[in-house]
């Protein structure tokens, strides 16, 4: 196995002669997820309470039902979606708060490793292009990164078995010697589903929140868990 795990479900360490690809989630695991929490709980409710004259508990009352509506499809992580449903550009709000865009720590240095290693690094995200811009624009991302596929591309989610399939034909990726990093359990059981051999969730995607004790997929807190046996890169 190229996965080794405590039983804990700490991940003890890679094999990476074993691995060929890499599969990493932007937002929550090589991105702080505080950025989107606090977006999307505080900014985006704060300005629709304003445009419809309404409380900010109103407005979150107003938009709770639709995030939970949305929730694991593309809907859900499309800003066009949301402009028309708060009725005002959601990505020109985004853009105005993307200061607080921000690694996950020693997530740069991983990315590095992989760089000097053999396996390609490939962004594999739900998060929408325009979204996907600012972040890039915001945060040195693209340089490390062999491949970035946003799940808009294909109309399907990663939740959704269509995305797997829509990646492979854009891709070409060996499943059985991939390694798939994401915060969100949902997205791995999917992935599993697929065929992905080595998956790895993270502990505290988001560092305003509590880290998570119990995960279904083997974890790590962060990054430089994973570094032994990867190139230091420069
Ligand atoms: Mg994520």
């Amino acid at each position: 196995m190229a996965l080794s795990v405590h039983s804990d479900g700490s991940v003890l360490g890679v094999d990476w002669s074993k691995i060929q690809t890499v599969l990493l989630d932007m937002d929550g695991t090589l991105l702080d997820l505080r950025f989107d929490t606090e977006f999307w709980t505080q900014t985006v409710p704060a300005r629709y309470a304003a445009e419809q004259g309404i409380t900010f508990d109103c407005a979150r009352d107003r938009l709770d039902p639709i995030h939970k509506r949305e929730s694991g499809h593309l809907n859900w992580y499309c800003l066009d979606f949301w402009s028309e449903t708060v009725g005002f550009d959601v990505a020109e709000l985004k853009r105005q708060h993307c200061a607080g865009i921000a690694w996950r720590p020693q997530a740069e240095n991983f990315l590095r490793r992989l760089r000097a290693s053999h396996c390609r690094a490939v962004l594999v995200t739900n998060a929408h292009p325009e979204t996907l811009n600012i972040k890039l624009e915001q945060i040195g991302l693209a340089g490390w990164l062999d491949e970035i596929h946003s799940s808009h591309t294909f109309s399907a989610p990663k939740e959704y078995q269509s995305f797997w399939e829509q990646l492979q034909v854009s891709c070409s990726f060996d499943p059985k010697q991939t390694l798939f990093i994401d915060d969100s359990e949902s997205v791995l059981a999917s992935a599993e589903t697929y065929g992905v051999s080595f998956l790895v969730t993270m502990r505290q995607p988001d560092s305003s929140q509590a880290a998570r004790g119990h995960t279904t997929y083997p974890a790590v807190l962060h990054f430089d868990e994973l570094f032994q046996g990867l190139p230091h890169g420069n």
